[in-house]
């Protein structure tokens, strides 16, 4: 189990039930902000326009009745003009001095009415009779017989009979004028006419009062929008206008009032401007906060793939989890770890040592190891032990722990991985005893084809016997014969019963089933009995054999599976030497001393391994023999290993046949 574990509490497996909804939700929740936004937008914009909107109509309101109550003033006041100068006509032709009349009543009005910049006395033949103020000086523009407009407006006057204005008209010097001409009349013969003199710009400045000056722009224009006189106090565009036709005077001419932005614009453009930065604002933060949101819906996307990841990855494992807090209660389990126990995930997650899996034989044992644990003193490697499931069925499990680190790296507690091991203890028991069975097999095999050898050696103490055995007999039938007469042919007879016996024992041994069980034994003893074995085959063969094994200490070994091995070795090298020649034919057995080991090796001189069939020597059931079965090496070598040894072949370099092997093993000296 490698370095620190990472914990996900079960308790997210609620997040990917409601993964759908909440995605849903946060759709709709983001949506509406967005909605109430436009709609507050629309609702202020709209109130903003109908504000506008009523207070322009309000201004317009405001401004047709001012410009109306303006005509219906200059109307007046050009009324009342009028009716004077019709009544000082009337006055004219009725009464007796009409020149002091004249003087006298056009001084009053003159002064009375400023707009009015000169009356004149015209008589019938548009001569100047009179004129106040003065008649016109010869710079003014104006002749002694006035302006020649003044002559179609005279004519007008005259053939209508009544007052008539004129055209307007432009003076040096004095802008645009109207005059208006009161016709004189004296028994119906027209015998003068009486004209007032408004120079139009006199006549706004005089007559448009400075509060409606304030407030609007009055000008007076005409069809082509020639301007003739206006009058302001402000200068600056205008905002709305509004045209009525000026008559009198008439003529086309047009009264144009054109009105002012008010500061009160000013604020409400303030207000607006606030208003739609303020919106503005809003929209940002929603904004931000949508952009949050969708990293926070990112975010937990990504949780969520990772967490159905570690889900999937955790409901895949076949290897029990568990993970315990550091006073050893446990806080967290997977499925694999709650079949293997047979106890669910509820029963576990919170129990506290003894856990339910313990066996209650081994309470104290786990107690201890739990303790290691704790102390982070674990064996990297793993350790094994024995678990009970909750039917009481108990396995062997093997245990890898590991510290629990969080988020912030702090060490909250240990995480195991725990693998049920029973099956494969099982396997490896099994596997166990069928080598053991193969070895035994092997052991017999090589009795049985060491049975006619064996066979031919035990008939010769026994032969031996039976001869001895006759001597006695007919020392006995001799007369005289004494008992210490066959005292030395009885023990010639046990030697050789003895010998048999020695041969009986050991082939008993050899084949002997027995567990394997590792004692001190001497390998001097353990090569004598294999020599014992092969020494009639030896002797039948021709093959000599030399030993050379110094004095040792007693090995731990099993000294029955020792003699297997070199039994096996020595007679597979004098197998391999049936076509060497006799004077050839040596096997050597030599032992010597390493540091911690044994080194034995069995040379000889026969046909020798080629290089790549060295490989395949090992396997089970290679053989080049025609009867032979393969298993001797193989089990040569697992016997070895069992010894923690090594077994190699090379090439017996001292041979003096050219060709040879050697096998080699070693032993090793200190005991498990
Ligand atoms: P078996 O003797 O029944 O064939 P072994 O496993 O003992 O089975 O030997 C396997 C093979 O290894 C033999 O068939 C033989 O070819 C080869 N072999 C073993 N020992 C020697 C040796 N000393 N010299 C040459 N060949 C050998």
């Amino acid at each position: 189990m490698p370095g620190g574990a990472v914990m996900y509490h079960p308790k997210m497996d609620t997040i990917r039930q409601t993964d759908f909804n909440s995605t849903q939700r946060i759709g709709w929740v983001l949506a509406l902000p967005k909605l109430a936004l436009l709609l507050l937008l629309a609702a202020l914009l709209s109130l903003l326009w109908l504000l506008h909107y009523n207070e322009s109509a309000e201004e317009r309101e405001a401004l047709i009745k001012d410009v109306l109550w303006l005509e219906q003033n200059l109307r007046f006041h050009l009324n009342g003009n009028e009716e004077q100068l019709q009544q000082l006509a009337v006055d004219m032709s009725s009464l007796a001095e009409p020149r002091k009349l004249f003087n006298l009543r056009a001084a009053h009005m003159l002064k009375n009415n400023p707009e009015i910049a000169q009356i004149l006395w015209f008589d019938a033949r548009r001569n100047v009779i009179d004129a106040l103020p003065t008649l016109t000086p010869p710079d003014s523009g104006l002749d002694a017989f006035g302006p020649p407009v003044t002559e179609k407006a005279f004519d007008i006057a005259r053939r209508l009979g009544k007052r008539t204005y004129s055209e307007p008209f432009f003076l040096e010097g004095n802008g645009a004028q109207v005059e208006v001409l009161v016709p004189i009349f004296s028994e119906r013969q027209m015998t003068g006419m009486l004209v007032a003199l408004y120079p139009l710009d006199g006549l706004l400045g005089n007559l448009v009062p400075w509060w409606f000056a304030e407030k609007y722009r009055v000008i007076i224009t005409d069809e082509n929008d020639l301007l003739y006189a206006s009058k302001s106090n402000i200068e600056g565009s205008g905002n709305q206008s509004y045209e009525i036709p000026f008559d009198p005077p008439g003529y086309g001419l047009k009264l144009q009032v054109v009105s002012y932005k008010t500061p009160g614009n000013a604020l409400q453009r303030l207000l607006t401007a606030a208003i739609v930065v303020l919106a503005g604002g809003v929209f940002w933060s929603l904004w931000l906060v949508r952009d949050l949101m969708r990293k926070r819906s990112e975010a937990e996307e990504a949780l969520r793939a990772e967490h159905a990841f570690r889900t999937a990855m955790e409901d895949s494992l076949t290897v029990g989890m568990r993970a315990r807090d550091l006073t050893g209660k446990a806080i967290y389990v997977n499925n694999a770890f709650c079949q293997m126990t047979g106890f669910s995930s509820e029963e576990l997650v919170g129990a506290t040592p003894p856990m339910p899996y313990w066996a209650p034989e081994q309470i104290e044992e786990s107690y201890n190891l739990l303790q290691t644990v704790l102390a982070g003193e674990a064996p990297p490697d793993g350790f094994e032990i024995t678990f009970m499931r909750k039917n009481g069925e108990r396995f062997q499990a093997l245990v890898y722990e590991a510290k629990l680190i969080d988020g912030k790296g702090q060490h909250t507690g240990w995480m195991a991985s725990i693998l049920d091991i029973t099956e494969r203890k099982r396997v490896q028991e099994l596997a166990r005893q069928q080598q053991e069975q193969l070895q035994f097999t092997s052991r017999l095999v090589t009795m049985g084809e060491m049975a006619s050898t064996l066979a031919h050696e035990l008939n010769q103490p026994l032969a031996a016997i039976a001869s001895y055995n006759t001597g006695c007999l007919n020392l006995l039938q001799r007369p005289g014969c004494q008992p210490q007469d066959i005292r030395p042919a009885l023990e010639k007879i046990s030697t050789q019963a003895q010998r048999a016996g020695k041969i009986i024992r050991r082939v008993h041994d050899f084949v002997r089933k027995s567990e394997p069980k590792r004692a001190p034994c001497q390998l001097a003893d353990v090569v004598d009995d294999c020599l014992g074995f092969v020494e009639a085959a030896a002797r039948k063969e021709g093959v000599r054999i030399e030993c050379d094994i110094p004095p040792l200490p007693a090995i731990p070994a099993d000294r029955l599976m020792l003699e297997q091995v070199i039994l096996n070795l020595i007679r597979n090298g004098m197998e391999a030497m049936a076509g060497t020649s006799k004077a050839d034919r040596l096997l050597r057995i030599a032992v010597s001393r390493e540091a911690h080991e044994l080194r034995i090796s069995v040379s000889d001189q026969g046909c020798g391994i080629a290089p790549e069939m060295r490989d395949k020597l090992f396997t089970a059931f290679f053989t080049t023999k025609p009867e032979g079965m393969g298993i001797g090496l193989s089990i040569c070598r697992s016997i070895v290993e069992f010894h923690r040894g090594q077994l190699w072949v090379e090439d017996n370099e001292d041979s003096t046949s050219g060709s040879g092997t050697r096998f080699v093993f070693t032993l090793s000296l200190e005991a498990t």
